[in-house]
């Protein structure tokens, strides 16, 4: 499958010189690329410098500065063996200019006298302090004769490590790896190529691990913008590949009547705000026309997306088609048709759910209604994947919380029907670079308008130390008949300790408020979560201590009291959704951040700025600044865009530059057959992007 000349590039890692089984599990360790089978030579080359010592200044002794690396020549004077174990061993060495003595603490003697012998002049690399009124050099990163001179690196990269990894075996391993690059034929425009003065492919990556000056590793310097603009152009391409796949032979116009939506905005107890206007028509604009919908459609959690879902699903059905709404968790899942249902039922649109729990002749009734063309509307979670769920003609597909999802995932879900418009909808508010980077040039619908009535949620940093104090807080809340969530967050990754914590803590609580407390977490059987949420919204336990699997959607209006245990461990974006299940009614909402210190630098700045804001928007860039794009876009679960070089605090501009060129590329060669567009097969392939380059191979 893969181009032959890329093979040196995919070889493991151990195939280098110097990397036996130790050094490649340390290897595994350090490079975020590397898959579960082992490191391979690409991996060794996406792991970027963020730094470099320049050794080539070669002052002589006189001319030294405290604190500035310099290479020296000099000839060695006079061997010092230490007194006791603990004093170090001491060099004399010299030029015409003065003397310098040379520390080594915990040294061999006899390798001392082998690395340094008398009499010889020696390349001493390291960094001079004064000491007692003169020079030295403790610990020397390196003492070479002539020979060793010619092969000292006049530039040393330094790279991020790990627990047994250093620099130099970091770089050792670069330099082999480096050996392995093929010369490949250009993929970047030549003219583009000339204006931003880039180096070519390998060029790019020997001045990164072979750096002749700093500037060569700098992260806006030509070598990591250049790999970087690759990486984001492969990336472009493989978005545009995918939906260009999508669209292929589409071309259903899907024209709505307004027989059923209508309807549906009859029985809404409210009118529609300006965005969800926008939205609407703009989703009933791509499904009439004869292209394929693909739209993204963002909104803060409770700025109303599910409406104009149903507002979707109705267009479909008018044209004569059945509609699919996914959400990632089977209570979000019920939750949508529990909202649903009454709208639906009043505009005569026949429901149902299918979710892992509807099983055996229940399941089977459903889908024999599903294909025959008696359901309008199916509501449900991954289950609706699977194989033996067939439509009688899928119009819409709408993707809720897509951040939870693949872009496999989406197109199988598109694949259920010919010609599927999709509707992706997305509650984490994404910066705009990165709207780019991860959906490409889908379409996109903004709900930048909360629905009116809502009123801010008071939020509050505590410190759980007060922990009585919020205990008095929440029963007087009670009292005065709120619904209070307590979440508990992820211990170490881990969820059977996450689950652990939530039950001691569901259990404290009880003690004080008895019979009044709930308990739902991701490792209770589905009927029971669902009960523990329904005697939430009955008020019978006006308290639910959860874990985090209310995070996405979850709606009780009631709800207004919301404490979020060791809010220092979650991250911002995940902090804003969990907010966002309070304030959702009319009544006034408290949100406690109850954090333990001592709190770090970006732990506050994340705190402080939920307390400051509520705009989702604002806080997704902020989010951004402290924490770098793969983790904003939650990308590990997700298959999400995740870049090895690109960085989007530095290279956010060119994101726009690789969307358009690659615009521009597959409208003159959509099956990337020419010179160039061949070129480019080998990009997608070197950033992994194998899924758009399947897709070529296909059409
Ligand atoms: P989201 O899915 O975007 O988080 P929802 O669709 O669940 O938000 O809507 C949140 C709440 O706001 C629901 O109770 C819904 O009925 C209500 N709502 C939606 N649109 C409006 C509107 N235009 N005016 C008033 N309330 C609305
Ligand atoms: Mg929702």
């Amino acid at each position: 499958m893969r181009d032959s000349r890329l093979d040196p590039l995919f070889a493991e890692a151990t195939t280098l010189q110097g990397v036996g089984p130790k050094v490649a599990k340390t290897l595994q360790r350090l490079l975020a690329s590397a898959p579960e089978e082992g490191p391979r030579v690409i991996d060794v080359l996406g792991h970027a410098p963020t730094g470099a010592i320049d050794r080539r200044a070669r002052p002589t002794i006189s001319e030294l500065v405290a604190g500035e690396v310099a290479t020296i020549e000099a000839v060695v004077e006079r061997h010092q063996a230490p007194r006791s174990s603990r004093a170090p061993y001491r060099v004399v060495v010299a030029d015409p200019t003065g003397a310098l003595t040379l520390v080594f603490f915990r040294a061999q003697g006899g390798y001392i006298e082998k690395l340094l012998p008398l009499g010889e002049t020696r390349w001493i690399s390291g960094t001079p302090e004064l000491f007692d009124g003169a020079f030295q050099m403790v610990h020397p990163a390196h003492v070479v004769d002539a020979e060793g001179l010619a092969k000292l690196p006049a530039v040393e990269p330094t790279y991020p490590l790990v627990e047994g990894a250093s620099h130099g075996l970091v770089n050792r391993i670069a330099r082999a790896a480096l050996e392995r690059v093929p010369e490949l034929p250009e993929w970047l425009d030549a003219a583009f190529l000339a204006s931003r003065e880039f180096p070519g492919f390998r060029a790019a990556l020997e001045r990164l691990h072979a750096p002749q000056s700093p500037g060569d590793v700098a992260p806006d310097g030509p070598a990591l913008t250049r790999l970087a603009y690759d990486e984001l152009l492969a990336n472009q391409l493989a978005l545009r590949l995918v939906r260009a796949r999508m669209r292929r032979g589409s071309g259903r116009a899907r024209v709505g009547t307004g027989r059923v939506s209508e309807r549906i905005e009859a029985a809404l107890p409210f009118a529609l705000t300006g965005a969800q206007t926008r939205a609407v028509a703009a989703i009933r604009d791509d499904m009439a026309s004869d292209e394929r919908m693909l739209r993204l459609l963002q909104g803060d959690v409770g700025s109303g997306k599910t409406v104009v879902a149903l507002l979707a699903a109705a267009t479909a059905v008018e044209a004569g088609a059945q509609a699919a709404i996914m959400a990632p968790t089977e209570i979000l899942a019920r939750q949508h048709l529990a909202t649903l249902e009454p709208l639906a039922g009043a505009a005569g649109l026949r429901v149902a759910l299918l979710t892992g729990r509807e099983k055996g002749r229940e399941r089977a009734a459903i889908l024999t209604r599903l294909e025959d063309g008696e359901v309008d509307l199916l509501v449900g979670t991954h289950a609706l994947f699977q194989d033996d769920v067939v439509f009688r003609d899928l119009g819409l597909a709408v993707v809720d919380e897509q951040h939870k999802f693949g872009v496999r995932q989406r197109l199988a879900l598109a694949s259920k029907g010919a010609a599927v418009d999709v509707l992706v909808m997305t509650a984490t508010p994404i910066p705009r670079t990165l709207v780019l980077t991860a959906f490409g040039d889908m379409e996109h619908s903004a709900l930048d308008e909360k629905p009116p009535g809502r009123t801010p949620i008071d939020t509050r940093l505590v410190s759980l130390e007060r922990l009585d104090e919020i205990v008095g807080a929440v029963g007087r809340a009670i009292e005065g008949g709120a619904r209070v969530y307590w979440v508990c967050p992820l211990v170490e990754q881990s969820e059977t300790l996450d689950v652990a914590a939530a039950e001691d803590r569901f259990g404290s609580l009880n003690q004080v408020f008895p019979g009044r407390v709930g308990l739902a977490h991701g490792k209770l059987k589905g009927a029971d979560k669902d009960a523990a949420v329904a005697r939430f919204v009955s008020g019978e336990t006006p308290i639910l201590v959860a874990t985090t699997v209310i995070e996405v959607g979850v709606n009780v209006p009631e709800a207004t009291v919301m404490v979020i245990e060791h809010a220092e461990r979650f991250g911002l974006a995940q902090l804003h959704q969990l907010r966002g299940r309070v304030g959702r009614g009319a009544g006034r909402s408290t949100c406690l951040l109850a954090w333990k210190g001592p709190l770090g630098e970006t732990a506050k700045a994340r705190l402080e700025t939920l307390r400051d804001t509520d705009d989702g928007f604002v806080i997704a860039e902020k989010d951004l600044e402290l924490r770098g794009e793969g983790e904003v876009l939650g990308s590990r679960q997700s298959g999400a865009p995740e870049f090895r070089l690109a960085r989007m605090e530095t290279h956010g501009a060119l994101v726009r530059v690789a969307h358009d060129d690659a615009g521009l590329v597959l409208a003159k060669d959509p099956h990337l057959t020419s010179d160039r567009g061949r070129a480019l097969r080998l990009l997608l392939q070197i950033f992994e992007r194998d899924a758009a380059v399947r897709l070529l191979r296909a059409g």
